[in-house]
C-alpha cells in the first residue's frame, strides 16, 4: 500500500489515497456500459482524500450499488454501496500505475469473448459474488 495520486479527464476531481498494487476487474454488463468497454478496473483504497468530490454525479443503477463519475468530463470515479464510503476506484484515475497487476476478475460469465483472461488471475463468476454479497449483507443485518 502507498499512497497515490490521481485525477479524472478534465483535472477537476482530484484525489490522494492509500492504494495496492492489485487491480481487481469486474466484466459486469452494468460495467460495461458504465466504462464504455469493460471491465472495470479497479483498485482498493484506504483514507480518500478527494477535494473536488462536490462535481461528481451519483447514479443509482442497481438497488444496492452506487456509481459515481466526474459530472462535467464523465470520468468513471468509483463504485460502491449506497450510504458507505468506496472502498475501490478506478485504477486509470491514477497517475502512477506502476507495479500494479489484475489479481482477480469478478462476473467472468459476462466477459465478452473478445476481451482475454489476464493470466493468474482469480476467476468469480456471478454466483460467487452474489453469495458474498448475501453474506456481506448478512453480517451488515446483525
Ligand atoms: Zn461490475
Ligand atoms: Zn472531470
Amino acid at each position: 500500500m502507498a499512497r497515490k495520486t490521481g485525477q479524472c479527464l478534465h483535472g477537476a476531481v482530484t484525489f490522494t489515497a492509500v492504494v495496492g498494487d492489485t487491480i481487481q476487474a469486474c466484466h459486469c454488463v452494468q460495467c460495461q456500459r458504465w466504462t464504455g468497454g469493460g471491465p472495470y478496473f479497479a483498485v482498493a483504497i484506504e483514507n480518500l482524500e478527494m477535494p473536488g468530490a462536490e462535481s461528481m454525479r451519483d447514479h443509482h443503477a442497481s438497488e444496492r450499488g452506487e456509481r459515481t463519475v466526474c459530472g462535467t468530463c464523465g470520468s468513471t470515479i468509483y463504485w460502491k454501496m449506497q450510504g458507505k464510503a468506496p472502498q475501490i476506484l478506478a485504477a486509470g484515475l491514477l497517475d502512477d500505475q506502476s507495479g500494479m497487476r489484475v489479481t482477480e476478475e469478478i462476473f467472468v460469465d459476462y466477459r465478452p469473448s473478445w476481451i482475454p483472461a489476464f493470466g493468474g488471475a482469480r476467476q468469480s463468476a456471478e454466483a460467487d459474488e452474489m453469495a458474498k454479497l448475501d453474506a456481506y449483507l448478512a453480517s451488515q443485518s446483525t
